[in-house]
């Protein structure tokens, strides 16, 4: 099911994007008038804050925990430009970034959203001050085992020439953006491919130190990514729906505003569902709603589902006439009752002949269940002016089609 398409790419455009911009942007930045290369330094910290802020707004704990990080690394790295050659503290320093930012980003990529002020939240704060404490205290004088290990790592050959990335961290950037970018691929999640951007950004700050604008131009794009990240994230939330992907209600009243004026709508429901939840369970039920969602999302013909509320779900065909979209939505109807989905051992019943009796009416295969849906089909008129006067009638045409036996299109 999981087969690497070209939509698990999607989620990555914005922040390679911004990326490619900024590496665009990286040969011109000398030319800027001296009053702003001025500023340029300090322009990081304002973004990174208005992200803080923005995550904050949101409730993005792990985003925020990510632009904590990079106001420290950004701190970290500036300390290091500016005293060159550098301390044996400023080379642990630099070390422990380097190394600790890339795989906290992989970490917080990994974990679930619990929240800022939260229980969880907490732990994560206190994970990170932690770790500040370990480098603070390998940084401070007395430590010098600690240290010259730690900085031995820095004056061997780096792994990639002319990079003053200690060796340690090239592998732990790259391991956490394969981990990263598995994540975000597989989750669809805008924060996580920003993670990704951000970790490569992160990367070429951290190796640009020596460089008098690298770092403050890629620490910025880093924090621009992943506020456009958070900002991604909080629009799906209010208009996609999270259990199938598909587009919500809401963001189906607001394409309505914007129909022209021949458009076919189609109501879809799913058959005797209550009872197939009854059997098997609200998880196989979710995961049902997921397999019809999946097949409405490629019903072709310019028609767009989304998730209506429930079992229900709504496809819009702009400037298709209903003659033109019942083929589509028959072959719809069809695919989805013909389709097998199997199921997990975990799934099944509890017992065999509780399953069996519950299921009566359902057709089964073995270890297998398959659902059947029904459509009702309106089109744009001069009677039916108001979208909302077409899914009313398009509403009236389902029941038509549950009252004469369901698995049908009606109109
Ligand atoms: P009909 O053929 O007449 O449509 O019968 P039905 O049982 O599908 O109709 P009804 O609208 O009474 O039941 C809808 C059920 O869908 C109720 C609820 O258990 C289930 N349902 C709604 N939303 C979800 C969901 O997000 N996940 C799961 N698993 N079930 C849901
Ligand atoms: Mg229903
Ligand atoms: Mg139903």
């Amino acid at each position: 099911m999981n087969t690497l398409t070209a939509k698990h790419f999607i989620i990555f455009v914005i922040p390679a994007a911004l990326l490619a911009a900024t590496f665009w942007f990286m040969p011109r930045v000398p030319e800027l008038p001296p009053a702003r290369l001025e500023l340029l330094p300090h322009l990081p910290y304002p973004a990174i804050a208005l992200g803080a802020i923005l995550s904050i707004h949101f409730h993005r704990g792990r985003a925020l925990f990510v632009f904590l990080l990079l106001a420290v690394s950004y701190w970290s790295f500036q300390g290091n430009a500016t005293e060159l050659p550098r301390g044996i503290e400023a080379t642990v320093l630099y070390q422990a970034v380097t190394l600790l930012v890339p795989l906290n980003i992989a970490l917080f990529s990994l974990m679930r959203e619990r929240g800022i002020v939260t229980v969880a939240g907490r732990i994560r704060f206190a994970f990170l001050g932690l770790q500040a404490l370990l480098v603070w205290w390998a940084m401070t004088p007395g430590h010098v085992a600690v240290q010259q290990l730690l900085a031995g790592h820095l004056s061997a050959a780096g792994v990639v020439a002319g990079s003053p990335l200690p060796p340690p961290a090239i592998p732990a950037i790259v391991l956490s953006g394969l981990l990263v970018a598995a994540r975000a691929g597989l989750k669809q999640s805008p924060v996580d491919s920003a993670f990704l951007g951000v970790l490569v950004a992160f990367a070429v700050a951290g190796n640009g130190i020596a460089h008098p604008h690298v770092t403050p131009v890629f620490m910025t794009a880093a924090a621009v990514i992943l506020s456009l990240g958070v900002l991604k994230d909080s629009y799906n939330m209010a208009f996609r729906d999270e259990l199938t992907g598909l587009p919500s209600r809401r963001a189906l009243s607001e394409q309505l505003t914007w129909l022209g004026r021949r458009y076919s709508v189609a109501m879809v429901d799913v058959d005797h569902f209550k009872k197939f939840n009854d059997t098997y369970g609200h998880d196989v039920g979710d995961q049902v709603l997921r397999l019809v969602a999946a097949k409405l999302r490629g019903v072709g013909g310019g028609g767009k589902a989304y998730r209506y509320g429930g079992e229900e779900f709504t496809i819009l065909f702009p400037h298709r006439s209903r003659e033109e979209v019942l083929g589509r939505l028959e072959e719809l109807r069809r695919a989805i009752a013909d389709y097998q989905m199997r199921l997990r051992s975990s799934d099944r019943p509890a017992s065999s002949r509780e399953g069996k009796r519950q299921r009566s009416g359902m057709p089964q295969g073995r270890g297998c269940v398959s659902v059947t849906i029904s459509i009702g089909v309106a089109e744009s008129s001069s009677e039916l002016r108001r979208p909302a006067d077409v899914i009313k009638a398009a509403d009236d045409a389902l029941y038509r089609a549950k009252g004469r036996g369901r698995n049908q299109v009606s109109t």
